[in-house]
């Protein structure tokens, strides 16, 4: 409990305990009155203030508002004839209740997010050279120093370990509870925990570009991209207010009106002035407004528990509505490690198509380029690669030792018109060619992630209707991997171009509902921000897919997919759950108000009674089971 919530809980208990006793206190008259506002002030004084600050700046329209005209109006009515003020106290310190309630549980849950988020390191430790540690602001390591983190600590910067073996905790970024090795030479990401043994590490990224920075920077903007959901709300606040008050205005003249002109009876001016402050009570819509972004803050919570960054709660609302979803091959149904198959050489030797393959490669980040050079260990020896250019989905070109080599996919060597030579094994053919002269190919071949099979299968469940798989790969591979995955179509030989214009005409088709797009954000950036939603694998790659995405999956898990899509339908379904109670609950207390069956007390307490039940409903979203 903040400052705030424990003075007002103190208001609450003072004028509650002032009530009780005012009930056994035998005033009358203007002393009753008096007694009576000591109570009303002390729990309304800044409703009635809030209230009049509206009236001043123009927008008088809100709950406050209603508040006031009610409870005001209850003691007019007490002072011209009941002379009875309970009500007026009532209703303000139920309301304020109603508040406290509302401001503890979003605290609360709000809390529970970001300590579940709490991966930001508070500082790192540098080695100095006489071997002392030192603790220092995680903004001040530069990339390339070595820093220290000891069982316990948790990772401040991104890098590779130098020094150590140890096991991380890597759960606050991928949800994954099973603890994960690392040894000498492996990546380390700044929001592990690092569990048993001190390790040294060499730093890649500043402090504001390592993971956990860039993390934190995307849950905190979540909340500002608003779902369709709550601009409605917002909306219908805006129009629905002003509604109410007119109504019950109506409400308290025209039977008045009808009695007097019309029936010619003397009208009972209490009855209907009653009904309409009543009515104004119950007509305040707290429920509805705070339970419907808190139930997407908790989805959007719930999410990233599970290792899945979504970036707003707008791509909630389209993640629960996906039917098509698009896949890329390297990198996100397979594992993007290849292994070299076969080499056939044509007019050098083996050795020495690997060993060029390799230097080409040289300043490539490509899965292919990064196996080729594993496949190649020496790759840096004293040859000189003096130029080198990325041909984007179809290969590299370099000049190594003043030969001009093009490696990569049969594509390439047409458009370079070199001829290339087919072949019968499976995989994917990367072909090499020297000062325009057909050097052979060398075989490498992916694996299938092991989730990805059953990723599939649990999509089909969550509601996808089709599944497309997209690739730059030969038709061989590509055929192969949709057929072992029951992918529904596929499309091969693509370059990154023809990506986005095969990912128009799917999103063009009649049927498809809403396109989600799965890319590691090599080559097909242009594809995830064209498709409705798109989805980064690997968020321990490439940076241009966490940027260009609208959902994150911090571990490479094909599986989070359809986990996403459950999480997202389970949140939607919670927030149209509490419209319509709310709402519901909202008409039938304005019928029996209207007609004289349900009192202001009642009225407050329904009211009090729809919010709490709401909120525990939101906090549902936080919690999925696994499939
Ligand atoms: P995918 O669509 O499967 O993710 P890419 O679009 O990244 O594949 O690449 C398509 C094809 O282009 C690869 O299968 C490969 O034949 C060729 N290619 C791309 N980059 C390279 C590279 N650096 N070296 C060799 N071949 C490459
Ligand atoms: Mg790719």
């Amino acid at each position: 409990m903040n400052k705030k919530q424990k003075k007002m809980l103190l208001r609450i208990i003072i004028s509650a305990v002032l009530m009780v006793i005012l009930h056994f206190v035998k005033a009358e008259g203007w002393l009753k009155l008096a007694l009576y506002m000591i109570p009303y002030l002390i729990i309304g004084y800044d409703v009635l203030l809030k209230a009049f600050k509206g009236i001043r700046n123009g927008q008088p329209f809100d709950e406050c508002l209603l508040m006031t005209i009610a409870t005001i109006g209850a003691i007019v009515l007490g002072i011209t004839g009941s002379g009875d003020y309970v009500e007026a106290v009532a209703v303000m310190l139920f309301y304020q209740v109603g508040e406290w309630f509302q401001s503890y549980a979003v605290g609360k849950s709000r809390k529970n997010i970001s300590e579940l988020m709490d991966i930001r390191p508070d500082y790192a430790n540098i080695q100095n050279e006489d071997g002392t540690l030192e603790k220092v602001d995680p903004y001040d390591v530069e990339i390339g120093d070595i820093i220290v983190i000891q069982p316990g600590e948790k990772v401040p910067l991104d890098g590779t370990v130098e020094e150590g073996t140890t096991s991380v905790n890597t759960s606050a970024l991928t949800g994954e509870s099973v603890p994960r090795t690392l040894r000498p030479g492996d990546r380390i990401l700044s929001g592990f925990i690092n569990m048993t043994g001190v390790i040294k590490v060499r730093t890649e990224k500043e402090f504001d570009e390592s993971t956990a920075s860039k993390i934190l920077d995307l849950v905190e903007n979540a909340s500002s991209r608003k779902s369709r959901s709550e601009n409605f709300i917002s909306r219908f606040a805006r129009i629905y207010t002003p509604a109410v008050v007119i109504a019950a205005v109506l409400l308290a003249t025209l039977p008045l009106l009808y009695e007097l002109l019309i029936a010619k009876t003397s009208p009972d001016l209490g009855k209907w002035a009653y009904r309409a402050l009543n009515f104004l009570v119950v007509s305040c819509p707290c429920a509805l407004v705070i339970s419907i972004p808190l139930s997407f803050f908790a989805g959007l919570g719930g999410a990233s528990k599970s290792g899945i960054l979504i970036k707003g709660s707008n791509y909630l609302e389209q993640l629960a509505g996906t039917e098509t979803v698009v896949f890329d091959k390297t990198g996100t149904l397979t594992k993007g490690v290849f292994e070299v198959t076969a080499v056939h050489p044509d007019i050098i030797d083996g050795e020495e198509l690997l060993h060029m393959a390799a230097h080409v490669e040289r300043y490539s980040l490509h899965p292919i380029a990064v196996s080729l050079k594993k496949a190649y260990p020496n790759e840096h020896d004293d040859c000189e690669v003096s130029y080198a250019e990325e041909i984007t989905g179809q290969g590299m070109k370099a000049i190594v030792n003043g030969k001009e080599i093009y490696v990569g996919n049969s594509g390439l060597m047409d458009s370079i018109g070199v001829e290339w030579h087919p072949c019968h094994h499976q995989g994917t053919i990367i072909h090499v060619s020297m000062d325009g002269v057909y050097a052979g190919h060398i075989v490498i071949s992916d694996v299938i992630k092991e989730n990805a099979g059953e990723a599939l299968e649990s999509l089909k469940k969550s509601g996808v209707r089709k599944t497309v798989m997209l690739t730059g790969d030969n038709r061989n591979v590509a055929e192969a991997v949709s057929r072992e995955l029951k992918i529904d179509e596929f499309h091969s030989d693509l370059l990154p171009e023809d990506k986005v214009m095969r990912m128009e005409e799917i999103l063009e088709g009649k049927e498809k509902g809403i396109v989600a797009f799965v890319g590691d954000g090599i080559n097909d950036a242009p594809v995830l921000s064209r498709a409705d939603i798109g989805i980064a694998m690997g968020a321990m790659g490439s940076d241009a897919a966490i940027e260009a995405a609208d959902v994150v999956l911090m571990d490479d898990d094909p599986r989070k997919i359809s986990k996403a899509i459950r999480i997202s339908k389970k949140c939607l379904r919670i927030v149209y759950e509490n419209i319509w109670f709310a709402i519901g609950v909202k008409i039938l207390c304005l019928i029996l108000g209207a007609l004289g069956l349900a009192n202001m007390w009642m009225a407050i307490f329904a009211d009090v009674g729809v919010m709490v039940i709401a909120v525990l409903n939101a906090i549902r979203a936080l919690f999925v089971r696994d499939l």
